[in-house]
């Protein structure tokens, strides 16, 4: 933890010293820990027994910067995806069709397609769906793993807008609604390629025990399945992602070893031997090992608060800007050559460059004083952040560097995404 603190320091005030956050070409930019990835992945290695029996799908979601996504490959990891421009991305990276799993609630007839061609695992999300792969195994065999997503309706966390297993949530097949159970049991028993089962009942925000009695009414029903059977028809249990993170200090809490420890508290069958399993991490891997960093361009004050004027708003932060009492961000303040700034704290607001007033990416913060041509670094946000770009203002998106530690300590960066030109901008 702290190491990861004393990492980011160094790159800030490398990335100073080598112009890549130049206060004229580029007073904004994102990056990668790279060696806090890895570390992140080997967590979530350890943390599951049995290990062969568990594959681990990054959800691409959270960051589908393609050299990201080889780099997760390379430390052992499969992909999860939900579109065709995902599906692309995971190929980029090199992920073979029996690496990918296919979740997304709205597939097309080609998408499906092209899934079963490639051998490409499918958690079908409704009764619809389910006709339609139905119609599509009478004329052609399939390699995939084909499940289907269950919402155990068991409740929703802090952030409703990310809560996926609520009783009314637009995903997966409603589990306590009447008459499905009975339908569900049936689709299986009478479709002997449907051997999979998906629920994905974690989210920021939901606490671990909510997560566990998700997951733990599938592996129920799995297990109901299984003996209305006679025999193991459901083989493989995907058990979605969605650990929260903790975005108020530098602790990754809660860590993937509590995640399995309430699994194995609330549905012991799940580690029987008698499943294969898959995980959809995306949040938890990446938030905690990225960071934005931008140049304070002016400051000034209004009705007695100091306002900081940056390059970091709403274009690279719009869950926080529009939403803010959901997605508040740690901000940490470095000088103009990136060495942390000591001092008295203030309240600042710390704005965006985006033409609305909420372009705020925080309130009343207690920080050093910031001055121009400072360097502000929005933290915990290698998910969902730079990687989600809002399109306001026609801004650019930036570039995003990943950094390394070498064995001399300097700091070696690699473009993962070099900055869109204002020749892109005019061209979308
Ligand atoms: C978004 C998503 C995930 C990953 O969620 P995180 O909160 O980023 O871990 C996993 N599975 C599915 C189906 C998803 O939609």
């Amino acid at each position: 933890m702290q190491q990861r603190v004393e990492r980011r320091n160094l790159a800030v005030q490398a990335a100073a010293k080598q112009g890549l956050l130049d206060p004229d070409g580029a007073p904004l930019a994102a990056f990668v820990d790279l060696d806090g990835l890895a570390e992140s992945v080997s967590a979530l290695h350890s943390a599951w027994p049995q290990p062969s029996l568990v594959r681990h799908a990054f959800a691409a979601k959270a960051n589908p910067l393609v050299p990201v996504l080889r780099k997760l490959r390379e430390l052992g990891m499969s992909c999860e995806v939900a579109s065709p421009g995902e599906l692309a991305q995971a190929h980029a990276a090199g992920f073979g069709g029996e690496e990918i799993v296919f979740d997304s609630p709205a597939k097309t007839r080609r998408e499906l397609e092209r899934a079963l061609a490639e051998g490409v695992a499918i958690n079908i999300d409704n009764f619809q769906e389910l006709a339609r792969i139905d119609d599509m195994l009478s004329q052609r065999p399939s390699s995939s793993n084909i499940g289907i997503r269950i919402n155990p309706q068991h409740g929703s966390g802090s952030i409703e807008s990310v809560s996926t297993a609520s009783s009314m949530s637009k995903f997966g097949i409603a589990l306590n609604d009447e008459g499905n159970r009975e339908t569900l049991i049936e689709a299986y028993l009478s479709r002997p390629w449907l051997r999979w089962i998906h629920v994905h009942s974690g989210s920021q925000g939901v606490p671990l025990r909510l997560t566990a009695q998700g997951v733990a009414m599938i592996v129920g029903l799995a297990e109901e399945i299984n003996e209305q059977a006679g025999h193991q028809q459901v083989t493989g249990i995907d058990v979605g992602g969605g650990l929260s993170v903790n975005f108020d200090s530098e602790h990754d809490s809660p860590r993937f070893h509590d995640h399995v420890a309430e699994l194995m508290a609330a549905a012991p069958a799940l580690f029987s031997g008698r499943y294969r399993v898959v995980t959809e991490f995306g949040r938890s891997l990446l938030a905690k090992n990225g960071f934005i960093a931008a140049r304070v361009e002016y400051t000034k004050s209004a009705g007695g608060r100091r306002i900081a004027i940056t390059h970091a708003g709403s274009q690279v932060a719009a869950r926080t800007t529009l939403v803010p009492e959901a997605w508040k961000l740690r901000v940490a303040a470095y000088d103009q050559i990136g060495r942390p700034r000591l001092g008295m704290p203030i309240e600042q607001d710390i704005a965006g460059p985006c033409c609305f007033a909420g372009d705020l990416v925080a309130r009343g913060r207690a920080l050093p004083l910031l001055e121009q041509g400072d360097i502000v670094t929005l933290l915990d946000t290698g998910a969902y952040y730079f990687s989600a770009p809002y399109r306001y203002n026609s801004l650019p998106e930036p570039a995003v560097h990943g950094f390394e530690l070498t064995e001399d300590g300097d700091v070696a960066f690699t473009l993962l995404r070099r900055a869109e030109t204002v020749e892109e901008v005019v061209g979308r």
